[in-house]
């Protein structure tokens, strides 16, 4: 399997469409449905890495000014 099918940015299906765009990650090609999606995923990798899709860890917002 060369790449994932569904857009991890925008969820968007990726089979047969154009303009789709292969980005290395972690060793591991992931495909995005286009460039702005690409850039999405450049700035929060964490969050939308294929790996990650539905096990988004929860955000903890501690007070630290004690
Ligand atoms: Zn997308």
């Amino acid at each position: 399997m060369p790449a994932n099918r569904i857009c991890p940015v925008c969820g968007g299906n990726l089979e047969g469409r154009p303009g789709t765009v292969d980005f290395q990650y972690k060793g591991g090609p992931v495909r995005f449905c286009g460039m702005t999606c690409l850039r999405v995923f450049q700035q929060f990798p964490e969050i939308y890495s294929p790996q990650g899709v539905g096990d988004v860890p929860a955000l903890t917002l501690e007070d630290s000014s004690a």
